[in-house]
């Protein structure tokens, strides 16, 4: 493709865009394809020959975009949003235009100076304890995922506590690193049941035990002091050695916020322990100030992680991840052969992101983010999220209208809700209707909604934080939803 070939591409995929956001409502969420669809449509071996754009475009439209599901579409109340805006595409059109992938300093300075700022910006304006400025020991690095924010810093902490609370008790080498290999095996880290499995996960790669500690309908299954205290003797009891701990502002199935104040004090005895906050969707709302009272006692933690990428208008990957001492990433995570060291890294006045992260290349995702926050300003960032929970609450009044047709499971928050269908025969369970309901809503494919369980209950989860949603599609989706269970409820 010359340059000018790429003009023209360039400038028909961007109507190509506009022409998809314009009709993003009417167009069907959920793709309408088999397993395997694709297979059939391209050819087996890759081309040999070069080809030329419009054909490639061709194929595109034919095969690929039926193949995808909208997350944009008002009618995408599943999992949680996965939000992009403009501003936010045309951060990654330059991006890819210079890839840059700048794991030191001297890579592109413009590309670590502009990440420090815009995650110092962000930090400011969700009220962050100031431990995770760049001013301090800690600060902000965009990794690309929650699940990868989590994995870094149980690195991070494994390191931390092999080295402190193990190791400098003895004074050899040899008796260190005995020490060390002894205590690797005993390293468990906790969540509560209701933290996103990615810290499960990030303890299978770290190569560490997990224990999920039980949450109660009583205490809107947020993770409390003395259950942490309960998990932590019952561990020390059983020879094992607590180091990291996952609390959630907001977790995954049902948006429950844990009770870090009281999480802090339980934890005071055990300064190794590693305290991560996982507020990946929730942490969104932090940059409205009538939100920001969640972030009570989280001063006491080591980490924090919010995904812009979920609620906060800048597409996927941007992960927000800030620590108390970046010393901390960058004693377990440095490693500095020659050739990735330069004049300008010893000489300790920049950051190497290289040292914040597991991989070493990375994407230049400040420029996305600085180009969102300035198109939107503060305000508009606060006027899409106060916007989205509206859409979000005027849903959950609707459900709670019908208590004759739907029970709510837990309270609804963050736009979150939460619900079972109420069965009218004897016989029927509530779960194995509402189990019903979700299969035909999916199914029939006018909506993508997601099920999950609550202590036993099996519940649908509606949400919406697109900045495509409109009360009117939500309204719409809930007469589509009370129809479908109504009929289900008679069948
Ligand atoms: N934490 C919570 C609370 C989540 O809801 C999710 C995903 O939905 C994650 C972590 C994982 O996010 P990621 O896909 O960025 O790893």
């Amino acid at each position: 493709m010359d340059p000018e070939e790429y003009r023209r591409a360039a400038y028909a995929s961007v109507d190509y865009i506009v022409d998809y956001f314009k009709t993003i409502a009417e167009r069907q969420v959920v793709a309408d394809v088999e397993p395997g669809y694709l297979r059939q449509l391209l050819p087996s071996e890759m081309p040999q020959e070069p080809e030329r754009w419009d054909d490639i475009q061709n194929d595109f439209d034919r095969h690929i975009v039926p193949g995808l599901t909208h997350w944009q579409s008002p009618n995408f109340l599943a999992w949680f949003p996965a939000n992009t805006s403009f501003p936010s595409i045309l951060g990654e059109l330059y991006s890819a235009a210079f890839s840059a992938p700048a794991f030191n300093w001297i890579c592109s300075p413009a590309v670590t100076e502009l990440e420090t700022i815009v995650l110092d910006w962000l930090a400011k304006q969700m009220g962050l304890p100031s431990q995770f400025l760049s001013d301090s020991e800690g600060g902000g690095v965009i990794q690309g995922s929650a699940s990868e924010a989590v994995v870094t810093t149980m690195v991070a902490a494994r390191d931390r506590y092999l080295r402190d609370a193990i190791a400098s008790k003895y004074s050899t080498e040899e008796e260190k690193e005995a020490a060390i290999a002894a205590a690797r095996g005993k390293l468990v880290a906790f969540a509560s049941d209701q933290t996103h499995s990615a810290t499960h996960k990030a303890a299978l790669i770290a190569g560490v035990k997990f224990v999920a500690i039980k949450t109660h309908p009583e205490e809107d299954y947020a993770l409390t002091g003395s259950a942490v205290t309960k998990a932590i003797q019952e561990a020390e009891e059983n020879g094992l050695l607590p180091f990291y701990l996952t609390a959630s502002l907001g977790t995954t199935a049902i948006c429950a916020v844990d009770k870090f104040i009281e999480i802090g004090v339980a934890t005071k005895e055990y300064p190794h322990i590693w305290k991560h906050v996982d507020a990946a969707y929730s942490g969104a709302a932090l940059v409205c100030p009538e939100f920001q009272h969640y972030l009570a006692g989280v001063e006491d933690f080591d980490s924090f992680d919010m995904n812009m990428h979920k609620w906060l208008l800048v597409n996927f990957d941007a992960s927000c991840l800030y620590v108390r001492k970046r010393k901390d990433l960058i004693d377990a995570l440095s490693v500095a052969p020659p050739y990735l060291r330069s004049s300008v890294s010893d000489s300790g006045l920049v950051i190497d992101y290289r040292d914040w992260q597991i991989p070493l290349g990375r994407r230049f995702r400040a420029l996305k983010i600085w180009f969102v926050m300035r198109t939107y300003g503060a305000k508009g960032m606060q006027e899409h999220i106060r916007k989205t929970l509206g859409i979000g609450a005027h849903f959950a009044k609707l459900i709670q209208s019908r208590h004759d047709v739907f029970s709510i499971a837990t309270p609804p928050r963050f736009g979150l809700t939460v619900f079972q269908v109420v069965p009218s025969k004897s016989g029927e369970t509530a779960n194995s209707l509402t189990k019903k309901v979700a299969d035909r809503i999916n199914d029939e494919k006018v909506l993508f909604v997601t099920a999950s369980t609550v202590d036993g209950l099996f519940c649908i989860r509606v949400v919406t934080g697109s900045p495509w949603a409109t009360e009117k599609a939500m309204t719409e989706a809930f007469e589509y939803i009370l129809k479908v269970s109504e009929e289900e409820r008679q069948t």
